[in-house]
């Protein structure tokens, strides 16, 4: 299937724009030229009603469809995957931008804010606080150009609650049984042992609670997904409306996991705070919940995309990935060590706990 390139190019040299985080507008790397985004904050915060989009909602089943784009560039053929609808030319870089097939399109996104080198120095504030991590390594990640900025496509939900439970509310009682026995001359030795068992009553109880931005990752394809939830949280209000000017330079995919699914995960997330809710209600030494039953009331969602810098690369015969949040600058990834700077933990410590010892036996 043919698909059409959305690219924007400079009005003065003809290159093609890109969003610039810095300047929050479009902006040409060749001769410095910008565009400001017009940003109405509109659609981006407007929450949708769950139960009346799903009574008509259906999914097309794309299966998997082959894009065909032709570069505008240089005229070089490429394809995307089924759901990737924004990347660039493999072959000369131009931004690739293209319309998103589901019928439901993200409406909004928190555009990235933080830049690419500002990326590379949070990762790098990360790594030296780390302090087994072995110095080369930020060095070799400030030279990796492997560092790509994604949009995440994220479901998130608001909901009220009402729950209705039976239980059990433990209490411990202590008691005190004398326990009697004989030393070697034959003397009767009292000794009070205390034992602490455990009293059940049965509880009932109704409890409410409501939820805003509950997000829910869209699209568990590829390795972005691993980190998205550990950089969290994200400030939806930092949304604005669908634009793919924001889009252009970045790298985009749609949703996997349908609307219904999303909300059968963010129900799944739900129940367990609320679970804990259950047992602070009740109280006592210990809980026990026996039923209980969760209205959902008020759920409304939104469709957005989120901004996330990921980079993957080999150091030293292993493989990396690391996941920074483009908004706040918050880091994850899989922590390495430096076994020279563990063992020379190892030594400093044994020399404390041997001074220790010796200064002991003085
Ligand atoms: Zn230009
Ligand atoms: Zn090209």
């Amino acid at each position: 299937m043919k698909f059409d390139i959305i690219h924007y190019p400079c009005s003065s040299c003809g290159a093609f724009m890109v969003f610039s985080p810095k300047l929050g507008t479009l902006a040409c790397e060749y001769c410095g030229n910008e565009e400001s985004l017009s940003v109405g904050n509109q659609k981006a915060l407007y929450t949708y009603d769950y139960f009346s989009k799903i009574t008509t909602y259906q999914e097309i089943d794309y299966g998997e469809l082959t894009k065909e784009l032709r570069c505008p560039k240089c005229g070089g053929e490429f394809n995307f995957e089924t759901l990737q609808f924004a990347h660039h030319c493999p072959y000369c870089e131009t931004p690739a931008i293209i319309d998103c097939i589901h019928d439901t399109k993200p409406q909004g996104l928190i555009p990235f804010a933080i830049t690419r080198q500002e990326a590379k120095e949070h990762f790098e504030e990360w790594i030296v606080s780390r302090w087994f991590a072995p110095n080369s390594l930020s060095e070799h990640f400030n030279n990796t150009k492997e560092l790509m900025g994604h949009y995440i496509p994220f479901w998130t939900f608001d909901a009220h609650t009402t729950t209705q439970y039976r239980g059990y509310r433990g209490e411990y009682i202590e008691q005190q049984r004398i326990h009697r026995s004989f030393d070697s001359d034959g003397n009767l030795i009292k000794k009070k042992i205390g034992t602490r068992q455990i009293r059940w009553h049965r509880v009932t109880g109704e409890l409410q609670r409501s939820f805003e931005d509950l997000a829910i990752s869209a699209n568990q394809d590829g390795v972005e997904h691993i980190h998205v939830n550990a950089v969290a949280p994200w400030d939806t209000k930092r949304a604005v409306d669908f634009d793919t000017k924001y889009i252009s330079g970045f790298e985009a995919k749609e949703y996997r996991q349908t609307l219904p699914n999303a909300y059968k995960s963010a129900q799944r997330s739900l129940e367990s705070l609320i679970k804990w809710d259950i047992k602070r209600q009740i109280g006592g030494d210990d809980q026990r919940i026996e039923e209980y039953t969760i209205e959902y009331k008020e759920v409304q969602y939104k469709y957005l995309l989120f901004p996330l810098w990921v980079a993957q690369f080999d150091w030293k015969g292993k493989h990396y990935e690391y996941a920074i949040n483009g908004l706040t600058g918050k880091v994850s990834g899989e922590r390495p060590y430096s076994a020279i700077k563990i063992v020379f933990a190892i030594v400093v410590v044994m020399m404390i706990v041997g001074g220790v010892w010796y200064s002991m036996g003085q």
